[in-house]
């Protein structure tokens, strides 16, 4: 069922709580970057300019003593915030009673206040208490007292039930998807529901234990699931090649075995590899078909995987990738995610859905990440909606 969003609400002169993802990386009160607030903007702006008081919510970090307060406050995001919509930005350095409460009394139509970390409230008279974490049932109930109407439009956090997202929402008549959150529920959601074929899922990265339930929920429903990174040696001990040195999950072998003969031709592992004497970008290397050799470790798919994989790719209406193909942070081993992420960037046919850091990073490296249909904000989050799972963050928005 589809879900409400913004665009769907009257919010002329309604306060406007909204939950969005400022989890951006800060230190000593400086932010790293500010990918998450720009991102951000669209929705507020929407909001503010129909006239909605804008009531920002969002987590900063994890709080688990009095002592991680101070570092992860918001205001240094409110100061960002401002300049960024080019307008003043009301902070407040608390998260309940009454200067809060009279600060939200206090807001004209279309004006837009920060409230302090909702993670504030994890740490009580110095106790790790997890009031917004645990999803403390007063918490979320006061929170959506503050507000007529409730945005959520943070993905990242979607797969957790917390008070500021789902507390919120429980106690709120209205809950919408704000514009970010709306992309990831009709691309991921859609790619997961209701995929347009061929579709094809590239699955990279370390581990196969944090795939699995990717693999298996996408068998369902993928035309091809492409293999890379180091999850693939644990494929090749699985079909009994050798592995050298690569990167193995022993306890994992039975498992990839089973998935192996379920996926029949559904699962294409690489046929090449470059192979390296150690885990090292200057370490002496080289390309190799098949097994990988003694003394040897395999961090990058070859070339020859590269054009299987695209020839398969090529036909696909709907692609998501998920994790880099080899040891993309040393540039000897970079070639194949960087060359699947150009690929990418060509199909114009296809929807085309990024989501991980790798992956994400690589096409933004590369330029192509306009070229494609959706990048996902959230980590976490679009692993779990790959698997197929509810997540609860979406679930509580209400329905159109
Ligand atoms: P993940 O967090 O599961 O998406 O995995 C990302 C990590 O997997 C990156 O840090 C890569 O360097 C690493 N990785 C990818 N391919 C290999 C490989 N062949 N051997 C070892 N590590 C790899």
């Amino acid at each position: 069922m589809a879900k409400l969003t913004v665009s769907d609400l009257d919010l002329k002169g309604k306060k406007v709580l909204m939950r969005v993802d400022f989890n951006v990386p800060i230190k000593d009160g400086v932010i790293g970057n500010d990918n998450r607030i720009v991102a951000a903007l669209p929705t507020i702006k929407y909001v503010s300019e129909h006239g909605g008081k804008a009531i920002l919510l969002s987590h900063l970090g994890r709080i688990k003593k009095e002592e991680d307060k101070p570092g992860l406050s918001m205001r240094p995001v409110a100061e960002r915030l401002s300049n960024l919509l080019n307008k003043p930005v009301t902070f407040v350095p608390t998260t309940e009673g009454k200067q809060l409460e009279d600060a939200i009394d206090g807001l004209s139509d279309g004006d837009v206040l920060v409230m302090e970390n909702t993670r504030y409230e994890d740490v009580k008279d110095g106790e790790y208490v997890k009031r917004e974490s645990g999803n403390d049932p007063e918490l979320g109930k006061y929170w959506a007292s503050l507000g007529d109407v409730f945005v959520n439009d943070a993905f990242g956090t979607a797969h957790r039930s917390h008070a500021s997202n789902v507390g919120i929402a429980s106690n709120m008549g209205q809950t919408a998807a704000g514009f970010l959150m709306e992309k990831e529920i009709k691309f991921i959601g859609g790619a997961v529901d209701n995929p347009e074929h061929p579709f094809v899922a590239i699955l990279g990265g370390a581990k196969v234990s944090d795939k699995i339930g990717v693999i298996d929920n996408l068998l369902a429903k993928a035309d091809k699931i492409l293999i890379g990174g180091g999850m693939t040696y644990t494929f090749y001990a699985a079909k009994g090649m050798k592995i050298g040195n690569s990167l193995v999950e022993k306890d994992k072998i039975d498992l990839a075995k089973e998935i192996l003969d379920k996926a029949g031709d559904k699962l294409v592992l690489p046929t090449d590899s470059v192979v390296a004497e150690k885990f090292d970008n200057d370490a002496a290397h080289k390309t190799v078909e098949g097994d990988i050799p003694d003394g040897y470790m395999a961090l990058d798919i070859g070339p020859k995987s590269v054009a299987e994989f695209e020839d398969v790719l090529k036909s696909a209406k709907t692609v998501v990738w998920n994790g880099p193909m080899g040891v993309f942070e040393m540039s000897n081993y970079a070639e194949g995610t960087l060359e699947i992420g150009k690929f990418l960037g060509t199909l114009t046919e296809a929807k085309t859905i990024v989501g991980g850091g790798d992956s994400t990073a690589a096409v933004q490296q590369l330029g192509v990440a306009d070229k494609l249909s959706h990048i996902s904000t959230g980590g976490g989050a679009s692993l779990e909606y790959l698997e197929g799972k509810t997540l609860p963050g979406i679930a509580a928005i209400s329905d159109k």
